[in-house]
């Protein structure tokens, strides 16, 4: 049996502890925080209760796979509920968009409620741009995402080596500000500036379009707890509180891990943590920086409050993401401020001047800087910034013979469906326990 020692216990080390343990290897898991779940572990305040960073996820198959190749699948255990409106878009020149999932109709006909200056409806415009990244997904998805084929098609090295970044294909398809605003949305959300993108990864905007969004009943929280029990069922012997100081290399191979406690012996090591934060593999990550959090404000709010959808953005400088949920005592209300931008005012006078005012309605609140959120997450769940078409990141593989990559700083995709992805990736790339 192969010893493999997982670092990191957020939705990338405990999927990758999943999958190995059921490929048959002894796989101890080392979380430094008191409890698993990384990201997803809620922050609670006052009786209210918040998703700590993401809400929903794209790709709901990921997670299924995830779960039918660990054990029970998904169904068994947990619901993910369709999310219809992704998320509200309202303008500087007061126009709205609700930006539906899952239907290309349905996202045609809510463009074509946006005109231009000439009355032009824009939803031919947006479903063209959507359709261009089809065959984009199914390349990549086959040669770079689900698996590494050792010489991909042509097709797949000029894609990734293309030099056109998304801020200019967004500038070719689309004349109206406003659908770039739509279109970038997601990478600036994630901390990208869009000149550094490259155009390919604009392939979000067709997840988004042709699967939706989907939210796990209990919120994310539910997920991170459903992936705790299966490291029981699976036998992974967790350590928590337990901070991984660096690796341990012999000739030229990670042997184990270094504990505050000592070391502990592996045959393969999984990394799912900002790889920055090891000295052994620093070095390899040096040309990169980490995709900064946005500052985040939760509130808990008491009496009435605007209705809204699973996501409000406010476009503007800066750009204010609202995102309601989670539970709150006595019919209250759980929202999250996501800040991107110069603030130079209190949230809330910034929301109340987009006519979304609830400065009456706060019962408690918890402000968060980028700082806070890092030294809490120990690294960024965002992953690594794009600085263009070669941005280089560890994963599945690393240049450390025995030790892997995976979850969000080893993928060139943001969010938990390509951190899922990087897990099976590593769970491939290891293959069975050989003594099965
Ligand atoms: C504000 C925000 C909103 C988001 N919204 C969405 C969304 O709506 N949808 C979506 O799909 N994604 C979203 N994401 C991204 C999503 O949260 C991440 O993709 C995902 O949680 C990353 O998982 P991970 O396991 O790679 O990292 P993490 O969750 O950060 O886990 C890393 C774990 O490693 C531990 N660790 C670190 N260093 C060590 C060490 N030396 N030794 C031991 N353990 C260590 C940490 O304590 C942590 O538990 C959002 C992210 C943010 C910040």
């Amino acid at each position: 049996m192969t010893r493999v020692v997982v670092v990191g216990g957020g939705f990338g080390g405990l999927a990758a502890a999943a999958r190995l343990a059921k490929l048959g290897h002894a796989v101890t898991l080392l979380e430094a925080a008191p409890a698993l779940g990384g990201a997803l572990r809620p922050v609670e305040q006052d009786g209210f209760v918040w998703d700590a960073s993401a809400t929903t996820t794209l790709l709901p198959a990921v997670v299924r796979d995830l779960f039918r190749k660990s054990g029970r699948p998904l169904e068994r255990e947990l619901d993910l509920e369709h999310v219809e409106v992704i998320r509200e878009h309202r303008f500087a020149d007061r126009t709205s968009l609700r930006l539906p999932g899952g239907s290309r109709a349905a996202q045609l006909a809510a463009f074509d409620g946006l005109t231009d200056r000439r009355g032009r409806p824009q939803g031919q415009a947006w479903v063209d741009h959507v359709a261009s990244y089809g065959e984009v997904w199914e390349l990549l998805r086959r040669h770079v995402f689900e698996a590494r084929t050792s010489s991909p098609p042509a097709e797949v090295t000029a894609l990734l080596r293309s030099r056109e970044m998304l801020h200019r294909r967004l500038r070719a398809d689309f004349a109206d500000r406003r659908l770039r605003l739509v279109a970038g949305h997601p990478f600036e959300a994630a901390g990208h500036a869009l000149h550094d993108v490259p155009a390919w990864a604009g392939l979000t905007a067709y997840l988004e379009q042709r699967f939706g969004a989907w939210r796990p009943a209990g919120g994310m929280a539910a997920l991170a707890g459903v992936l705790a029990d299966r490291m029981t069922t699976r036998r992974v012997e967790v350590h928590t509180s337990t901070v991984v100081d660096d690796l341990v290399v012999r000739s030229g191979r990670a042997v184990a891990v270094r504990t505050r406690a000592g070391e502990i012996d592996a045959d393969a090591v999984v990394v799912a943590i900002d790889p920055r934060r090891l000295a052994t593999l620093a070095p390899y990550a040096a040309r990169t920086t980490p995709a900064i959090p946005p500052a985040i404000v939760h509130l808990g709010l008491n009496g009435d409050v605007p209705a809204l959808p699973g996501e409000l953005v406010l476009h503007g400088d800066p750009t204010l993401v609202v995102r309601p949920g989670g539970t709150a005592p006595d019919g209250g209300h759980a929202w999250t401020v996501l800040v991107r931008g110069r603030l130079q005012e209190d949230v809330l006078l910034a929301l109340a001047r987009h006519r979304v005012d609830v400065r009456q309605q706060v019962a408690t609140r918890l402000d968060l800087s980028p700082r806070d959120l890092v030294e809490r997450w120990r690294g960024s769940p965002l992953g690594v910034a794009w600085r263009g078409r070669s941005t280089a990141r560890l994963g599945p593989t690393t240049p450390v013979p025995g030790v892997y990559a995976a979850g969000a700083h080893a993928v060139a995709g943001d969010g938990l469906p390509f951190v899922g992805l990087s897990a099976a990736l590593v769970a491939q790339s290891l293959g069975p326990s050989v003594t099965r």
